[in-house]
């Protein structure tokens, strides 16, 4: 806590760190013994023999990553998952996190406790426990940062740079619902719309990832656009990709918005925000690969397949001819 930028003002009067902290945030510990009860300068982890720990971190800024009259347990929730998203793209098992807030001084001891509320619900779902973090002051947008921290065995970590020529490439869940959701977000939609939903709180393929360790060559969550987080893969591996548009996995919403002409699919391969899985594997593997989706009940779709070259993603449309496409990736408001 930074003591010289002052307490909090809120509705219910000035805010002190210290109960902050005791009252908000050391109840999302989960009486974990390696956070201290929060009342240390910092957590201790115990090393785990046999296990690699996978770190990833993920900000959110108030008017760039969400609009500022979005509920504070969605801000909350989204933190989480963006960041979790991160881990299931490395195949890692979530362990903990630490949390980073920049508060404007509008910000009130309700706004904290729906917020902690959000966390509360989706750290549960995900079994992560908060151990640490800081909290700061700002004359200007609400910043939020998480830091994940999740394990794997020893070298089992699922990297962007294994993918070799003749690998298959699959895309779990569909893709460009969580951007056509932001469109109609910002044109005023409201929450219950089932596309606003997969905008605001994606779902993290946690299980899946996981279970892809030893089968994925290599993985990357869809956070950019499908097109762009491949071109990742295929940069990291020095490979290239051919992708078939009549593959890509459509929600029923999406389909019914193409059909109206609402959206094309260049939007839906460079639409950002859906937090699936894009992975190779061999097709050696195919086998175990539908296993593991079976088992984490997530499905799975063959979109294409890597061959060698000059690490480029090439689009073919239903008649075989390439599709350019005009942007890789679209992201903030
Ligand atoms: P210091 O001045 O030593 O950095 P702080 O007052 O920042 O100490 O933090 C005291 C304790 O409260 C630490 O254990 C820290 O991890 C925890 N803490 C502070 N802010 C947060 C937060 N936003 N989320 C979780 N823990 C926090
Ligand atoms: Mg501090």
């Amino acid at each position: 806590m930074n003591l010289e930028t002052g307490a909090l003002a809120g509705d219910r009067g000035k805010l002190d760190e210290f109960d902050l902290i005791a009252s908000v945030f050391a109840p999302l510990t989960d009486g974990d013994e390696r956070a201290l009860g929060l009342l240390d300068d910092a957590a201790v982890l115990p090393q785990a023999a046999g296990r690699d720990t996978v770190i990833t971190t993920d900000t959110m800024v108030e008017g760039i990553h969400f609009l500022d009259a979005e509920p504070p347990d969605v801000i909350a929730r989204r933190l989480l998952r963006v960041n979790l998203s991160d881990l299931a793209s490395m195949g890692a098992e979530p362990a903990a996190y630490v949390l980073n807030l920049t508060l404007p001084a509008r910000t009130n001891k309700e706004w904290l406790s729906l917020f902690a509320e959000g966390l509360r619900v989706d750290q549960s779902a995900f079994g992560v426990r908060l151990l640490g973090g800081d909290t700061t002051h700002t004359k200007r947008s609400l910043t939020v940062t998480a830091t994940l921290l999740g394990e794997v065995p020893t070298h089992g970590a699922i990297t962007r740079g294994g993918a070799r020529a003749g690998d298959d490439i699959y895309v779990s869940g569909t893709i460009g619902d969580a951007s056509l959701g932001l469109k109609m977000l910002i044109s005023g939609a409201d929450n219950q719309d089932a596309l606003v939903k997969r905008f605001q709180l994606p779902e993290p393929r946690v299980s899946l990832g996981a279970k892809l360790r030893g089968l994925a060559t290599a993985m990357a969550d869809v956070s950019d656009g499908l097109a762009a987080d491949l071109v990742h893969i295929c940069r990291a591996s020095k490979v290239s990709a051919i992708v078939y548009t009549d593959s890509i996995p459509l929600s029923v919403d999406v389909q019914t918005s193409l059909a109206a002409g609402n959206t094309d699919m260049g939007e839906i391969l460079s639409g950002g925000d859906d937090y699936e899985l894009v992975f190779t594997a061999s097709p050696d593997t195919a086998g175990r690969i539908a296993a593991a989706s079976q088992s984490a009940e997530v499905p799975i779709t063959h979109i294409g397949r890597i061959s060698g070259g000059a690490s480029e993603v090439i689009v073919l449309g239903p008649d075989g001819r390439e599709i350019k496409l005009e942007t890789t990736g679209y992201r903030h408001f």
